[in-house]
């Protein structure tokens, strides 16, 4: 059945890219994915991605504040029938790292996502202190960017000029309490005017 939905994509051929690979069906479930997906989510702790298995919608497993932007872009990439790319940073506590994503439509309506390693360097900025407490806003929330996994200050008056520290503990484990947003850096730059700054 996933040979018919991702054709003309083979998963033997899938199983051996070291990119990292899923695929999805017409109504965005998981049909597939390639063990290099598997190990790089297991080996840097992401839940979205430990979460993901067949079945599962991609949506509900994407964070919330970029739902609408992914569901665009797929409907886009199959509307049009060309694949299509997006860059977005999914850095560990050492590297800060930028990935290219390529959405590949089917003629069934399924998706092939191919997720590959732009650049990787040391973080150019120095870690902030990990003292949760300094980060939780007066609703007792970190608030951490689902894009660049800074988290933002909350001494700012509005989100537009909120700092955003990168806090390598807060990747490694992130704080009891944390919400998914989106810093107004990578709203700009990695989403455009499509999402809110928030
Ligand atoms: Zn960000």
């Amino acid at each position: 059945m996933v040979a018919a939905l991702i054709a003309p994509f083979e998963t033997a051929a899938l199983d051996l890219l070291p990119a990292t690979v899923c695929a999805v069906t017409p109504e965005l479930r998981i049909a597939y994915v390639n063990p290099a997906w598997r190990a790089f989510g297991l080996s840097n702790g992401v839940a979205a991605l430990e979460a993901i298995d067949v079945g599962v919608d991609v949506l509900a497993v994407t964070p919330e504040v970029l739902r609408p932007y992914y569901a665009e872009l797929f409907a886009r990439a199959r509307q049009t029938r060309t694949p299509l790319e997006h860059d977005y940073e999914c850095s560990s506590p050492e590297l800060h790292r930028v990935f290219r994503m390529r959405v590949h439509p089917c003629s069934s309506g399924a998706l092939v996502i191919v997720h590959s390693l732009l650049r990787q360097e040391a973080h150019p900025q120095a870690p902030a202190s990990a003292l949760a407490d300094a980060y939780r806003d007066d609703r007792r929330i970190v608030v951490q960017c689902s894009n660049c996994r800074r988290v933002r200050r909350p001494d700012a008056h509005d989100a537009a000029t909120a700092a955003w520290d990168w806090v390598p503990a807060f990747v490694e484990h992130i704080p009891p309490g944390t919400s998914h947003g989106i810093c107004a850096v990578c709203a700009q730059y990695y989403y455009s005017d499509f999402l809110p700054t928030r």
